[in-house]
């Protein structure tokens, strides 16, 4: 059989939260970002809704990394939920593994977990992929977007990002890189549009 590589999302999709993507190739699989979402209007008495990880703890075997975007609730939340089922090692930039770090010793979870930091400009090998650091600006510090390299390509996976040429905080966007990652060519563009439709006027 053929590898293939798939994309396959455990939240997120048509909703603010639970982000939680798989990249699956072969017998690697990475997840980017483990985030819990949100109650709506109609959960009474719900404090939180965590993704469906049961796919996921079938096949724990073949996770190689957890890498996370940013350090916002919707993408990191459910870190002590899923850490609880299975084990990999945990990747992100330092705010982000500061925050990881607090919440998985709240879960006493700490011990069992590596957590490793990266920064833009960094590839991390996880099984088959590469997966590089790119800064973004966000409203929380230290944001990332991926590159993912996989052996039949690269997918840029964006998490939450703006492009502010007057950032409070550090740089801008590094557009340079993506104007590069472009220019090589890209497989698909996985990017937040959380409000996107409040914009768009018609
Ligand atoms: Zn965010």
């Amino acid at each position: 059989m053929t590898k293939k590589l798939k994309i396959i999302p455990l939240g997120g999709l048509n909703e603010i939260g639970r982000n939680m993507t798989v990249y699956e190739y072969g017998k690697d699989m990475i997840l980017v970002d483990c985030g819990m979402g949100f109650p709506d209007d109609s959960m009474y008495g719900v404090d939180m809704v965590m993704p469906d990880v049961s796919w996921l703890v079938k096949n724990r075997g073949r996770l190689r990394g957890i890498f996370l975007t940013h350090g916002h609730e919707d993408h990191i939340g459910a870190l002590p939920y899923v850490l609880e089922k299975i084990s990999a090692p945990i990747y992100a930039r330092r705010l982000t593994a500061g925050l990881a770090e607090l919440k998985l010793s709240e879960h006493g979870l700490l011990e069992k977990t590596q957590i490793i930091t990266a920064e833009p400009g960094e590839t991390i090998e996880a099984g088959c992929f590469s997966v590089e650091f790119i800064h973004v600006n966000h409203s929380i510090a230290d944001s990332a977007a991926f590159a993912v390299h996989t052996p039949v390509g690269t997918v840029i996976h964006t998490g939450d990002f703006k492009i502010d040429v007057t950032p409070s905080r550090g740089e801008m966007t590094d557009l340079t890189r993506f104007g590069e990652l472009g220019r090589a060519g890209v497989l698909a563009l996985l990017m937040d549009s959380t409000n996107v439709a409040h914009h768009i006027c018609l």
